[in-house]
C-alpha cells in the first residue's frame, strides 16, 4: 500500500475526506466550527461519565463534505494525555479507518504543540509493515492510503521534513528486517554507496586487504568465518561553512548475522540476529536524513560490517589478536564480537579527526536484561555529550537510560594472557561492554556508547511500531544534529 501525507489549512466543512478524526481529552478547547464543538462537548461529557471508552463515529453534519466524523479519546484521566498516548491514539485511529476501507483519513491537530513532529511521525511510522515476502500482500500494492493533517499553516513545512525523516527510519527498518541471505555485507555496502551518491557524500570502503594493512584485526577476527570478507564503510559530510571545529563521528555495529561464531548461540530466537546490524542501519539512515538539512557541522558515519559464523577459518575462543591501537585482546567468547569490530571503528574515528563519537550497537543481552526491550542504555566519558543525546531522546521518545562506567569494574576484563579480555564476569555485562570500548576511544575525544540491543527489534507489535525492526536511533541522531 502506498502512503501519501498532506496538510490542510482550509475550513473543516469544505474538507473532502472519508473520515475526519478528532482527538479529544479533558482539555479539548472549543473548536472554531460550532457543529464540531457541540459534538465534542457531548463526547467529552460521555467520557467524563464513563459512557465512552475509545471511539465514537458521527454521521456527517449537513453541509459538510466529509464522509464521517470520528472522535477518539486520548485520555480518561484528569491529566492531559501523555505524548505516547496521543501517538498511539493517532496510530490506532488510522488503523481503525483502514480496516473499514476509509483510505482517505484526515486528522485534526488544531493545537499548537511542541510535540507535533512526534505526532506526524506516529501517523506515518505506524503504517510501516515488512510484508514483501508474503504473497497475500501483493493484492494491496495498487491501493493508496492518504493521511491528511489539519494543522496550522506554519506546520506544513515541518510535515514535509518529518515525511523525509520517516522515510529514512523506514529504510533502516527495511535493512534490519531483510533476512541475512538478502541483506549480506555486499548489500549493506551497496545501500551505503547509494545513499552516499544520492546525498553527495564522500564514500570509502576499506576491504580485507586495506583492513590488513591498517591492522584492523577486530573486524578481521570477527569476520574470518564469513564467506564475504568484512569491511569498513565511511560516509563523510563536510559543510560549506562549518560553525566550529567539531567533527561528529557516528559509528555503527554492522554484524549482518550473528550466530555467535564458535561460541554459538542457542537456536531459539537466533533468527532475530539478522538485525545485529541495526546500529549501522541507524547511523547510515540518520546520515541520509540529516545531511538534507545541510547542518553547519562536520559529520562522518563509520560502519563496521562482518558476519559472525562458525567455520574452519573462524576465530576460536582463546585466540589472541593485536588491535589497531596496539592492545592485545583475548577472545574469551566469540559471541562478544560487536566490541571487537567497534574497537577498529573507534580507532578509525580518531584517524578521521573525530571530536565527538556516538556509537550505536546491538551490543549486549545484558542491557536488555537491565532495561527491557524498549529502552537503550547509554554510557560514555563526557557528561555534556551524553546529556545532548539524552535531550534528543526526550524530544523524540526514543528512550535512553544512562548507565555508569565505574573504572574499578575494569578489573573484570583482566586476563593473565593479554591486555584485555573480550568478556567480563557474569554481572554488569552492558557496563563491561562499555568499559571494553572505552579502551579504544581516541584520546581527548568525547564519546557516548548507545546499546540498542533491546529497542532495535521487537518480536511483537507495540505502540506505533509493527513487529520487527523499529529504526531506533535514526530520529534520535537526526534530532541531536539538527539542533
Ligand atoms: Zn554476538
Amino acid at each position: 500500500m502506498k502512503i501519501i501525507s498532506s496538510s490542510y489549512v482550509g475550513p473543516l466543512h469544505q474538507l473532502r475526506t472519508d473520515a475526519l478524526v478528532v482527538l479529544i481529552d479533558n482539555d479539548t478547547p472549543l473548536f472554531t466550527e460550532s457543529k464540531l464543538d457541540s459534538m465534542a462537548k457531548e463526547v467529552t461529557k460521555d467520557v467524563k461519565d464513563g459512557i465512552l471508552s475509545s471511539e465514537r463515529v458521527y454521521s456527517v453534519p449537513s453541509g459538510w463534505k466529509c464522509g464521517r466524523v470520528i472522535f477518539f479519546c486520548t485520555s480518561l484521566q484528569k491529566n492531559n494525555a501523555s505524548v505516547e498516548k496521543i501517538e498511539n491514539t493517532i496510530a490506532q485511529s488510522i488503523a481503525y479507518c483502514k480496516s473499514r476501507g476509509w483510505l482517505d483519513v484526515s486528522i485534526l491537530l488544531n493545537r499548537d504543540n511542541e510535540n507535533m513532529p512526534r505526532f506526524f511521525d506516529a501517523a506515518i511510522m505506524s503504517q510501516y509493515s515488512f510484508v514483501r515476502y508474503k504473497s497475500s500482500s501483493k493484492k494491496n500494492t495498487d491501493k493508496t492510503l492518504k493521511i491528511n493533517f489539519i494543522v496550522e499553516k506554519k506546520y506544513s513545512a515541518l510535515l514535509k521534513e518529518r515525511v523525509e525523516v520517516v522515510e529514512s527510519v523506514n529504510l533502516a527498518r527495511n535493512l534490519v528486517n531483510e533476512p541475512a541471505n538478502v541483506a549480506d555485507i555486499d548489500y549493506m555496502v551497496n545501500a551505503a554507496k547509494k545513499i552516499a551518491k544520492d546525498s553527495k557524500l564522500k564514500f570509502t570502503v576499506l576491504n580485507k586487504a586495506e583492513l590488513e594493512k591498517r591492522g584492523y584485526n577486530g573486524l578481521l577476527t570477527v569476520g574470518a568465518g564469513g564467506h564475504i570478507s568484512p569491511c569498513m564503510v565511511t560516509l563523510e559530510y563536510i559543510p560549506a561553512k562549518p560553525k566550529n571545529k567539531d567533527h561528529i563521528c557516528l559509528l555503527g555495529k554492522g554484524i549482518v548475522f550473528d550466530s555467535g561464531g564458535i561460541s554459538i548461540k542457542p537456536a531459539a530466537d537466533m533468527w532475530t540476529m539478522k538485525g545485529d546490524m541495526a546500529g549501522s542501519a541507524a547511523v547510515l539512515c540518520a546520515m541520509q536524513a540529516v545531511v538534507k538539512r545541510k547542518p553547519p557541522v562536520r559529520i562522518s558515519a563509520i560502519m563496521c560490517f562482518a558476519e559472525n559464523l562458525p567455520d574452519s577459518k573462524a576465530a576460536r575462543p582463546g585466540d589472541i589478536f593485536t588491535a589497531a591501537n596496539g592492545k592485545t585482546v583475548h577472545v574469551d567468547n566469540t559471541d562478544a564480537e560487536g566490541r571487537l569490530v567497534l574497537s577498529d571503528g573507534l580507532f578509525h574515528a580518531g584517524k578521521l579527526g573525530a571530536t565527538h563519537i556516538a556509537d550505536f550497537a546491538t551490543l549486549t543481552g545484558a542491557c536488555v536484561v537491565a532495561l527491557g526491550e524498549r529502552i537503550a542504555g547509554i554510557m560514555g566519558n563526557d557528561d555534556g555529550w551524553i546529556n545532548k543525546l539524552l535531550d534528543a531522546s526526550d524530544a523524540t521518545g526514543e528512550r535512553l537510560w544512562r548507565l555508569p562506567l565505574p573504572q574499578d569494574y575494569r578489573t573484570s576484563l583482566d586476563t593473565p594472557v593479554a591486555d584485555i579480555n573480550n568478556v567480563g564476569g557474569r554481572w554488569g555485562g552492558a557496563i563491561n561492554g562499555g568499559l571494553f570500548l572505552q579502551e579504544f576511544v581516541p584520546e581527548n575525544t568525547k564519546w557516548a556508547h548507545v546499546d540498542i540491543a533491546g529497542p532495535a527489534f521487537s518480536q511483537k507489535k507495540w505502540g506505533i511500531y509493527s513487529e520487527g525492526a523499529t529504526g531506533f536511533g535514526v530520529r534520535l541522531i537526526y534530532n541531536l544534529i539538527s539542533n
